[in-house]
């Protein structure tokens, strides 16, 4: 984190208790320390990630991004940023390291003017950018009410041709998060979350879970019918179960922040209950494993919800349960087990359960992939109803091939990186 300083004020921000307050940014000295932790003496770093606040407002932010640039060791240097200083760091930006993620707020946050001058920025980062442009910067935008907006940014996307999006479920801090219902969350923001969804994969562009994935069993099978068949337009992103809304995955590994002070926090939601300082620790690795036994393992083991015991998703240490800001109370790791008629509805679980113990053909194909129950709960629909097996065979084989060609790339990277 170079500063805690930003020229905006959003109303989702879960770092508000650090941006503004003290004004205070990351000192040269510092930020050498902090990257030498981060280096934790490797000779490859793949990615090293700027934050705030906003860091383009750090007063030396040129020196730092010149020093990371011409860092070997470092192979990306990823910016978070609301894109509205860019003009001042093109000739720096335009390096094919830097990869940017544009935080592109709504009008309604930006202000006219503001609006104005992040677009022009955007335009001029592609055109520096050149070939480069659509592979190193992503837009990202915010889901942090029911009523949000995002039409504003179909036709941005659409002009620039990006072909992906981030886009997070923001979350307050835990001392807010921690007493509230993440799943009574989850649903209150499901319905025009599904719309947003679905709208951004019709025009071809792929909405990409930042973190706090909503877990899958708080949709429908009719809810998500829908995205199955338009996710089979985009078998890579099927396989990357992290962004596919229908694969098991809702967890975050460690995500690690070093604060202006080189304090650490798990993440900026849970800022209370993990800061440490990073003198403590001998480098990275030994506070990511800190941080996974104090918190993520523990995620683990304790059931979020009465649904959630019994849960393969959670015993796979795939889900759980919930973002982690709603589950640290008393900086311990709690559950906020609910009735399960609370939703009104039959377990998804059972009724996967079946259709997965009648119909077993595809399961090499998904294993690792898709939340298997679901998976076959589409088979089982797709052969009673509409479809003939003949007709969706070529789905699966698409799906197949895909997946042959995945793995082979993994082994062909485990043997050269063995043989190197
Ligand atoms: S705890 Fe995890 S899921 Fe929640 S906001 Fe932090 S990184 Fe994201
Ligand atoms: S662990 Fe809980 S929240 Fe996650 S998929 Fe299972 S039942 Fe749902």
């Amino acid at each position: 984190m170079l500063t805690d300083m930003c020229n905006l004020r959003c109303p989702y921000c879960f770092a508000s208790e650090f941006v503004g307050k003290k004004a205070s940014e990351i000192t040269m000295e510092d930020f050498k320390k902090a990257l030498e932790f981060i280096a934790d003496g490797k000779e490859k770093i793949d990615k090293f990630g700027l934050i705030g606040g906003e860091p383009l407002l750090h007063s030396r932010f040129a020196e730092i991004l010149e020093l990371l640039l011409a860092d070997d060791r470092i192979q990306t240097v990823s910016i978070y940023t609301n894109g509205l200083l860019m003009h001042r760091y093109m000739d720096l930006l335009k390096n094919q390291k830097v990869h940017l993620l544009i935080n592109y707020n709504p009008p309604e946050i930006l202000g006219e003017e503001n609006e104005k001058k992040l677009y022009q920025n955007l335009k001029q980062l592609y055109e520096v950018k050149k070939e480069d442009a659509l592979h190193a910067i992503r837009l990202g935008i915010n889901i942090y009410k029911p009523d949000f907006s995002y039409e504003y940014i179909i036709p941005v996307l659409q002009e620039f041709g990006f072909d992906n999006i981030r886009f997070s479920i923001t979350v307050p801090n835990s001392s807010i998060a921690s007493l509230q219902d993440a799943h009574a969350y989850y649903q209150s923001i499901k319905e025009s979350f599904l719309k947003f969804y679905k709208r951004i994969l019709s025009m071809g562009v792929l909405p990409m879970f930042d973190c706090n994935k909503i877990p899958v069993c708080l949709f429908s099978v009719e809810e998500l019918e829908p995205i199955f068949y338009a996710f089979l337009k985009y078998p890579e992103i099927v396989m990357n179960e992290r962004h596919f809304l229908l694969s098991e995955w809702s967890r975050c590994s460690p995500v690690i922040d070093i604060q202006t002070n080189l304090k650490a926090v798990r993440c900026f939601g849970l800022s209370k209950e993990s800061e440490v300082s990073i003198s403590d620790f001998k480098g990275l690795e030994e506070l990511e494993t800190y941080y996974d036994k104090r918190f993520d393992q523990k995620a683990f083991e304790i059931p979020y919800q009465v649904r959630c015991e019994k849960c393969s998703a959670r015993e796979w240490k795939q889900c759980m349960g919930s973002c982690l800001s709603y589950r640290v109370k008393e900086n311990e790791i709690a559950c906020q087990k609910q009735k399960e008629d609370v939703w009104q509805r039959e377990s998804l679980y059972e009724r996967y359960l079946k259709c997965y113990l009648k119909d077993r053909t595809f399961r090499g194909i998904t294993d690792e992939i898709l939340n298997i129950e679901i998976f076959h709960a589409f088979v089982e629909k797709l052969q009673k109803e509409t479809y003939s097996r003949t007709e969706i065979e070529p789905i699966y084989e698409k799906v197949v091939t895909y997946k042959k060609a995945m793995k082979q790339a993994k082994e062909d990277n485990k043997k050269h990186r063995m043989e190197s």
